[in-house]
């Protein structure tokens, strides 16, 4: 099977059968998204265990490079770090827009170096990175809980990919 076929593969499987899908009780910090170019809209939930995403789930509608890419996206940072998350989000952001970017230590992630070929969906894909480092970085999660001002449920300001 060529590297395209299996690559598309994974795409397809994930924007069928979305893993970590719908809602997510007592989250501790969350983000929207919105990509204007698509209409890909996001919305991100995380449980925090300290500094560990401990769950993760997303809902919304988009196109099927969206959804699959969110469904990765939530695979693959589980049990990350905030740091080790972020450092995720550069490798697939390189990923996305740099030709010379390799992905074969990524797992099925690498599978949205397929997107490369489309560069109009590039946001489709990258758009609940940017959801998830917004999300990392709300007030709710923030390293303070005692002197946190704003309640843990708080949704802080959607992103947009523009
Ligand atoms: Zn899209």
């Amino acid at each position: 099977m060529e590297l395209n076929e299996l690559y598309r593969d994974v795409i397809l499987d994930h924007n069928r059968r979305p893993r970590n899908f719908g809602p997510l009780e007592a989250a501790d910090a969350s983000a929207e998204g919105f990509n204007p170019m698509c209409g890909d809209r996001l919305t991100l939930r995380l449980k925090l265990a300290g500094d560990r995403i401990e769950d993760i789930r997303f809902e919304g509608q988009g196109c099927a490079i969206s959804t699959a890419s969110a469904s990765l996206m939530t695979e693959a940072v589980k049990g990350k770090t905030r740091a080790e998350a972020l450092r995720l989000f550069g490798r697939v952001h390189g990923l996305l827009t740099d030709d010379a970017a390799l992905g074969e230590d990524l797992g099925k992630l690498a599978a949205l170096s397929g997107v490369r070929e489309f560069p109009a969906r590039v946001k489709c894909a990258s758009l609940c990175w940017h959801t998830l480092s917004s999300a990392l970085q709300s007030p709710a999660s923030s390293t303070s809980p005692a002197s946190s001002t704003s309640p843990a449920s708080s949704t802080s300001p959607a992103v947009s990919t523009e």
